[in-house]
């Protein structure tokens, strides 16, 4: 594991999951279904919870939508899906929350953007209106600063006695002072009016790794809060992967970060539950946490001339991922697991040898057997043409050989 001193925040309850403090970092995601749509928004928590979001944000954007929260949080608790929902409110959530006390009361988080409550006198009201509903109903607030919507007076305010200095900043620095500023000076604010520490993460997205970074510092620096992170905008495909874990991967290491959210653009029609995925796999890597079991996977070359290396890849990893909801409540510290699937025998013994499990393929030229090892003990050999489900049924065996039940961790 790497060492990594995790920057000290104060712990918050958020339904059942503790964000902060000496809890792992925490994964969430949010939903891109219309809110008023029950059983689509209904449909898509469950994914994503199932998936592995352990809090789920929803738009809170209008009546409906507000009037939907009750009803999809207890079907979300028939379905046997307990997932923290946190509700996204911009301009008018001091009216919906007001208006609507079993959206404040389903709802286990509130985020707030202090750059969307409202501008001048209104603002400050406004405000305030949100904060006393979440101590209302007793439920702990995020303040998520967003650059794309930073309270303009605050940053106006900034920017004249910048240039008012005899040696002014550049209006990066003064940008990144604001996005600080407002958040830090927000959860203040919150305090003032009754919110406990205990009920306040807080956040600054933007959209540049340079800039999240270096944001991330300063709060990191400047406040005990929990901290949300997360690269806004971060952009479709690779691109937005790439951007998000340059970035978070950066503060990550440095113990900054209490729950990660990856803003992925997904394709017209794509999963959505693949920011989940993208989050969990950058928690993992780096050693942070478990999820899944890991595949590792040559990246194949010359010598594997067959598409059957990366096919066989391809569907350990997909069987992995479909096994686990129901490994994680079989077997313990399964996600731990390492499945190794090489290409040839260049690094193929030596690499499924420091795996839990592994296959070496032959490659173009080498006699048509896969040497299987377990535990970095050669095992059977497989041959002909069901390699692929015989190497399945392996890695099925092993699972449930190698991790104890779930019950014998129950008191007797
Ligand atoms: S293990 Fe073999 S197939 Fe895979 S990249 Fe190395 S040399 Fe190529």
């Amino acid at each position: 594991m790497p060492l990594i001193h995790r920057r000290k925040s104060i712990p918050v309850r958020v339904g059942s999951v503790t964000v902060g403090g000496a809890a792992p970092v925490v994964v969430q995601s949010m939903t891109n279904t219309d809110t008023a749509d029950i059983e689509g928004t209904v449909q898509q928590v469950k994914s994503l919870a199932r998936a592995g979001s352990e809090l789920v944000r929803i738009t809170v954007n209008s009546d409906e939508a507000a009037a939907a929260v009750g009803p999809i949080h207890e079907r979300l608790l028939k379905l046997g899906v307990a997932v923290p929902l946190v509700g996204d409110f911009h301009f008018n959530g001091h009216k919906l929350l007001k208006a609507h006390p079993e959206c404040a009361r389903a709802l286990a988080k509130y985020r707030i953007n202090p750059g969307n409550v409202g501008r001048g006198s209104k603002r400050d009201t406004q405000f305030a209106e949100m904060i006393e509903v979440a101590c209302e109903f007793g439920k702990p607030v995020r303040i998520g600063v967003n650059w794309g919507s930073l309270d303009q007076d605050l940053l106006t305010r900034l920017m004249d006695e910048n240039s008012a200095k005899p040696e002014p900043l550049e209006a990066n620095a003064i940008m990144h002072e604001a996005l600080v500023q407002s958040a830090i000076g927000s959860a203040a604010r919150a305090e003032e009016l009754g919110l406990a520490r205990d009920r306040i993460v807080i956040s600054c997205k933007v959209s540049g790794v340079q800039d999240l970074i270096s944001v991330y510092r300063e709060l990191a620096r400047r406040c005990d809060y929990a901290l949300h992170l997360g690269l806004t905008e971060a952009g479709m495909g690779s691109k937005g992967i790439v951007a998000s874990t340059a970035a978070m991967a950066v503060l990550l290491q440095e113990g900054i970060g209490d729950t990660i959210r990856v803003s992925l653009t997904p394709d017209p029609g794509g999963d959505r539950t693949q920011e989940v995925i993208v989050a969990q796999e950058m928690l993992q890597t780096m050693g942070l946490r478990s999820f899944m079991p890991m595949v590792v996977a040559c990246p194949g070359c010359g010598r594997t001339t067959s598409t059957f290396f990366q096919e066989l890849a391809q569907k350990i990893q997909s069987h992995l991922r479909q096994q686990m909801p129901e490994w994680r409540k079989r077997y313990i510290g399964v996600e731990d697991m390492t499945v190794a699937v090489m290409g040839c025998v260049v690094n193929g013994p030596g690499e499924s040898k420091h795996a839990n499990i592994g296959i070496s393929l032959p490659g173009t030229g080498e006699r048509p057997v896969a040497p299987v090892y377990i535990d970095g003990e050669k095992g059977p050999t497989l041959k002909g043409d069901r390699i692929a489900e015989e190497f399945q049924a392996l890695v099925e065996d092993y699972v449930a050989r190698s991790y104890a039940p779930v019950s014998t961790k129950e008191p007797a």
